[in-house]
């Protein structure tokens, strides 16, 4: 297993403390990654820094060239990064394979290909023999953080949007799952220049931290919770870095009178429990109109049941456990304190699983209201709630009533009550009969304390690039 950190195109060995990467679905040590040190952390910066005066120089041509040869690469091993990971996660092996190592590859190629198609403003005379042209150029170092939750995709998306724009980069994997971006770190290693990528894993507070503290980084783009924005932003203040911020959900599904119930369910069924509900866009917060609430809480939950919870390398696992021992005891302190309320009723799961490891059975909770805690608060587990509306207006206020602002879904057959809810929305996306299919050519990010910019898609490149102004006098 490769545990070694890549600084200025060199495999080195972190110098900070070990940190014990575990196997969640059995509990088990599966490596020894020892962190990037203070020292490193900077020699990654300062290597980052100086390859930016040559990287930033090449043609978006060249760095697409190299992007589709890291893209091609990451397929030819498809297998082995979907076995990694899939250690490292729990997540099914073969939905790893077969939904998102195909993903990954695709947004490396569409980034790499859509960056040398930037637009913008036609270059003109807006003053008597003056031409004024706009650019959009890199950044600087970016350094770009990653959760536990999607570490290659993470990797994938914080890499190549940035890199393929001329941007060189930092980056720090989530300390709980680091393999399968020091993985990719030995195929970047061979195929960009030394210093363009560098890999510091490491925890937040001591290599996360770092990074986002030193001067010579001049954006961050993080994927994490809340609280951790709000220390990035904090940390950024003083040397006014850029930010990109994509910081968590709790997506409410709108389930109107006329919706088809049946679609309703399957796309709940893997929505709201695909990599076991630790989803930023997991469809876990449903509102049910008061005609069909009976129905969907009734087909739901017979759905729910038959989702099958087992060892991710089992080709009829469709439920792996939770990243980690706390992870499972949050969602666990979740349920019960919901299930105190006279109100609720768990109509599924609602329990710890017997299986060894992080599992949590996969949970419904219904009649649940607008001020518990459970329809408020992101859970990150296999737990869905349903709350009855009354009209269409309270489902849109209620849907709004929240922090978060990164996904939603609507769900009828009328055009009209589509257009309509959509429009009011107050979600970076919104589905309409379909929840959580994410395409590179779209754009993916959310409003309010979900955070601000966007990840996949030509606005991907743009947040990763400064416009600027170039006017030539030529009276
Ligand atoms: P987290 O915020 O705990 O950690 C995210 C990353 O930030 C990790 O690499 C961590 O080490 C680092 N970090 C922590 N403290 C830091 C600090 N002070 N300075 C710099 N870096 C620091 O989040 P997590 O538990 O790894 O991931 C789950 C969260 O991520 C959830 O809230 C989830 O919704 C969110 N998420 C959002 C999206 C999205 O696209 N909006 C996608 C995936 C996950």
């Amino acid at each position: 297993m490769l545990t070694n950190l890549l600084i200025n195109g060199q495999m080195v060995p972190g110098e900070g403390p070990v940190e014990t990467i575990l196997n969640p679905a059995t509990g088990k040590a599966l490596a020894e990654v020892p962190e990037a040190s203070h020292e490193q952390v900077s020699n990654a910066v300062k290597a980052a820094s100086r390859a930016f005066e040559t990287w930033s120089q090449t043609t978006p041509g060249h760095r697409a060239g190299l992007l589709l040869k890291v893209a091609d690469r990451i397929e030819a091993d498809a297998e082995a990064f979907a076995r990694l990971e899939s250690l490292n996660c729990g997540k099914p092996y073969l939905r790893m394979l077969g939904d998102e190592i195909p993903a990954i590859v695709d947004v490396i190629r569409f980034l790499a290909g859509a960056a040398r198609c930037m637009t913008g403003s036609a270059a003109g005379e807006y003053v008597g023999n003056h031409t004024s042209m706009i650019r959009r150029d890199p950044v600087g170092v970016v350094g770009s953080i990653a959760p536990w939750n999607f570490p290659l995709m993470m990797a994938a998306w914080k890499l190549a949007a940035p890199l393929a724009v001329g941007n060189t980069v930092v980056m720090k994997p989530s300390e709980q799952t680091p393999l399968t971006a020091l993985k990719l770190a030995l195929i970047l290693a061979e195929i960009v220049p030394p210093g363009v990528v560098n890999i510091v894993p490491g925890r937040g507070d001591s290599v996360g931290s770092a990074l986002v503290s030193m001067p010579g980084v001049r954006m961050v783009s993080l994927t994490g919770d809340i609280t951790t924005g709000q220390k990035v932003l904090q940390a950024a203040v003083k040397t006014l870095k850029r930010t990109h911020l994509e910081l968590g959900g709790k997506a409410p599904v709108i389930v109107m009178d006329d919706a088809n119930l049946d679609e309703v369910v399957a796309s709940i069924r893997t929505a709201g429990f695909y990599n076991a509900g630790q989803d930023c866009c997991a469809a876990c917060r449903v509102y049910a109109a008061p005609k069909i609430y009976d129905r969907l809480v009734a087909d739901l939950s017979s759905s729910v049941k038959t989702i099958k919870l087992g060892a991710p390398e089992d080709e009829s696992t469709e439920l792996g456990p939770l990243i980690t021992e706390l992870q499972r005891e949050r969602v666990a302190s979740f349920v019960e304190r919901a299930s105190k309320q006279k109100h609720i009723e768990i109509v599924t799961g609602g329990k710890r699983s017997d299986h060894a490891g992080f599992y949590y059975q996969p949970t419904v909770v219904a009649n649940a209201q607008q001020t518990d805690e459970i329809v408020r608060r992101e859970v990150f587990g296999p737990v869905v709630s349903v709350t009855r509306f009354d009209d269409a207006e309270q489902a849109i206020s209620w849907a709004n009533d929240s922090d978060y602002g990164l996904a939603s879904s609507v769900w009828t057959r009328d055009a009209k009550t589509a257009l309509k809810i959509s429009s009011r929305l107050q979600y970076g996306t919104v589905w309409v009969n379909t929840h959580f299919t994410l395409i590179s050519e779209m754009p993916h990010g959310g409003m309010k304390m979900s955070g601000y910019g966007k990840d996949q898609s030509m606005y991907s490149l743009e947040d990763y690039t400064v416009m600027r102004h170039v006017m030539m006098n030529f009276g």
